[in-house]
């Protein structure tokens, strides 16, 4: 049994230390390439766009995939798209796993936004020291806001357009709470900007905000394809194709 994983979070290579080793099955794990030194699952990894609906149909039919998982990150919404339609056309099984988002709690102070663009036209509003968590890409949404000073943490050096009021902060979860707080602290920070990304590596910072009573911009998944099955994590995800294997 060949299974596809399509990559780029950490249950993604969760799910491959789970089934590595799993024997008569074969495993491969698919990375985009956008980080520079990306954390490697174990097994077979490949690198890379597939080139669309067309590309990915028929890398699935060349390499003879039985199963594929999406288990790209709640915002990378193309790959997820296409992984549905190829999915579709070349007959393969299709899991897809997706964290659950983040649901607020008393003491909270979240606004909700749909995009990058409109969190930008909010935040002059709710406070002028932005740590800006949305990772690298999009940050040009952001680059008109002179008023505003940025914290942005990335994986990545972040490229043209920023914000002019910058500093960077290269890192990458999982994150502590005590780390989180004394960054907000540090750099008296008083407004948070984040997808909703879910998941435990990255949530200090939501409690580190309400404890300092300090307001979120939220931002929204965008929509993910329907009818699909769906695994909330790893173990779910790795019952779910062994039942497939033992079948
Ligand atoms: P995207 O907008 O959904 O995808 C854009 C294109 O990148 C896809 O059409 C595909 O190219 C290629 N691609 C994406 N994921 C791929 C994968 N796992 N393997 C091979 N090709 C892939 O994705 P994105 O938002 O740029 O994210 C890229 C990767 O970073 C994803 O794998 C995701 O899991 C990870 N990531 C994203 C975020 C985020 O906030 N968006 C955060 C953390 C990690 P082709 O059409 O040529 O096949």
């Amino acid at each position: 049994m060949h299974v596809l994983i399509l990559g780029g979070t950490t249950e993604a290579r969760q799910l491959a230390g789970l089934l590595h080793g799993t024997p008569g099955l074969t495993l491969t794990s698919s990375l985009a390439g956008r980080v520079a030194s990306p954390r490697l699952p174990p097994g077979e990894v490949r690198v890379g766009g597939f080139g669309g609906v067309d590309g990915m149909t028929a890398w699935l039919r060349e390499h003879a995939v039985d199963v594929l998982i999406d288990a790209t990150h709640p915002f990378a919404g193309t790959i997820s798209f296409n992984a549905a339609d190829a999915a579709t056309t070349a007959h393969v099984p299709l899991l897809a796993l997706r964290r659950p988002g983040w649901v607020p709690v008393e003491g909270d102070v979240w606004h909700g936004t749909g995009s990058l663009a409109e969190a930008a036209e909010l935040l002059p509003a709710l406070g002028q020291r932005v740590f800006l968590t949305t990772g690298r890409m999009g940050l040009s949404a952001f680059a008109h806001l002179d008023a505003l000073w940025f914290l942005v943490r990335s994986v990545d050096v972040p490229e043209p357009p920023c914000p002019a009021r910058m500093e960077v902060l290269l890192d990458r979860g999982p994150f502590t709470l005590d780390g989180e707080r004394e960054l907000l602290r540090r750099h008296h920070i008083d407004v948070v900007v984040t997808k909703d990304s879910g998941g435990v590596a990255t949530a200090p910072k939501l409690t580190a905000a309400r404890e300092a009573g300090i307001p979120v911009l939220v931002i929204r998944r965008p929509p993910t394809p329907q009818g699909i099955p769906v695994a909330a994590d790893p173990e779910s995800a790795a019952h779910w194709i062994t039942r497939r294997h033992a079948s």
